[in-house]
């Protein structure tokens, strides 16, 4: 792929509308006020048909597993069609980053790691239960795993328990933060490690749970104030022997292997991270091109001045670099496979280091206006920078990539 088809383009055209329609003009609200994102993501949803077509998938999935079908196999026959499929999930992803990256983070938590969580790893009841209302943003949903003492070792020093209450269901204690759509999350994947007596605390293993909103000795923050982001809730949940029955138990087994789970869900996470990434450089760049053009010192544009140039001549580097790397992706889709996890972990820590540098250098053209709220580089800047901490930090990525070099 070396650049987006037609149809591809329809389509980005499509959401841009909507999203300079009914995003742009409540940006404000959404960014500085008190107002959730979750009703215009799914008025998002519900007017690009997204809620009917996870309706679908699901549909299709719950029956095959009902008939006992085997998963398709991965024969090109049966894949093709899926890169188009990766690249209406990823388009929106652009679009709405361009200007709001904090919706993007508050529907890929809920849909995106809370519903596939449910999806990969339930069984058919809890599919039925918990997965279509998550995958149609009918329901939020949260996915925790951070905790104040553990966050880039999130297995290692994780502190939440479940304990069996001696009549097949579980006794949940614990504390998590920085959770995406905490506050207002109906449910909630949580993840914590099995108290056993004899078995240390390294040996135990990890759980998890599906929780709901208003369940006895679960309580849920308000959100916390943070440096961007802001249109994406992010919350403390706190547990205090809450009750959970066995069939809240995801897979209702414990020996569901949830640390390869995680690993698919961390590579999901790092991939999704480059798509972001381009909507905010790509708009970066736009602003900056046009500011270059329109700012007048010494007589003349500043996009005059080789300085400038420079700034945007790496913008540019870094926008085609992401782009590819974002090709690859739906490539990839498009054979039927997925990156590695070092290969997910490089793509994310190119690209958001990149984001970083390219959001910081929009405010250096913007000068003081830069700095100003009241132009956008400034909240871009600010929303850039989590790229580099959530789904794991650069530090992470680095030592990902770097295992699996030597491992060699
Ligand atoms: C806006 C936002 C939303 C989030 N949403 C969620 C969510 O929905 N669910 C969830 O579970 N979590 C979520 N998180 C948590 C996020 O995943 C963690 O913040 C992240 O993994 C880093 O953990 P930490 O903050 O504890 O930092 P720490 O792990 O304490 O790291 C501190 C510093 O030490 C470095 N470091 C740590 N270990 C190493 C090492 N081995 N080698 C080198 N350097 C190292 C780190 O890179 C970092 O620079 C969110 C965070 C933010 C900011």
């Amino acid at each position: 792929m070396i650049e987006w088809s037609e149809q591809h383009q329809m389509i980005r055209d499509t959401v841009r509308r909507f999203v300079e329609a009914e995003i742009v003009p409540n940006l404000e609200e959404l960014e500085h006020g008190d107002t959730p994102p979750y009703d215009v993501l799914r008025k998002l949803f519900s007017t690009f048909g997204m809620d009917e077509m996870a309706r679908s998938r699901f549909e299709k999935q719950i029956a095959r597993e009902k008939s006992g079908a085997a998963a398709p196999a991965q024969s090109q026959e049966a894949v093709a069609g899926r890169g188009d499929a990766a690249a209406m999930q990823i388009i929106p992803i652009i679009e709405l980053c361009r200007f709001c990256p904090g919706m993007v983070t508050a529907m890929g938590v809920s849909m995106g790691l809370t519903g596939s969580a449910v999806m990969s790893k339930g069984t058919i009841a809890q599919k039925e239960r918990w997965g279509l209302d998550l995958l149609t943003m009918n329901k939020i949903g949260s996915w925790a795993i951070t905790e104040p003492g553990s966050g880039s070792d999130a297995f290692g020093s994780m502190k939440s328990t479940a304990r069996r209450d001696g009549q097949g269901g579980y006794i949940l204690n614990g504390a998590k933060t920085f959770i995406t759509n905490g506050p207002y999350a109906d449910i909630i994947v949580f993840i914590c490690k099995l108290e056993e007596d004899g078995v240390e605390a390294k040996d135990r293993k990890i759980l998890t749970f599906v929780l709901e909103k208003g369940m006895e000795g679960l309580t849920q923050s308000k959100p916390m104030r943070k440096m961007g982001l802001h249109s994406s809730p992010t919350g403390e949940l706190f547990l205090q022997d809450v009750h959970a029955t066995a069939d809240r138990l995801l897979g209702e087994t414990e020996d569901v292997p949830a640390r390869s789970g995680a690993k698919q869900t961390f590579s999901m996470e790092r991939t999704g991270v480059a798509s972001m990434a381009l909507g905010i450089v790509e708009r970066c760049l736009e602003l900056s091109l046009a500011y270059s053009k329109e700012r007048i010192q010494f007589g003349k544009p500043i996009g005059e001045f080789q300085l400038i140039q420079d700034k945007l001549a790496r913008m540019e580097v870094a926008r085609m670099n992401i782009q590819n790397l974002v090709f690859r992706q739906i490539e990839l889709a498009e054979v039927g496979r997925g990156p590695s996890l070092a290969e997910a972990s490089a793509m994310k820590l190119y690209s958001a280091r990149a984001a970083m540098e390219v959001a910081l250098e929009a405010v250096q053209i913007f000068g003081g206006n830069g700095y100003m709220a009241e132009y956008q580089v400034e909240q871009l800047c600010r929303d850039a920078k989590v790229l580099q901490i959530y789904a794991g930090t650069d530090e992470i990525q680095i030592s990902a990539i770097a295992r699996e070099l030597l491992s060699n």
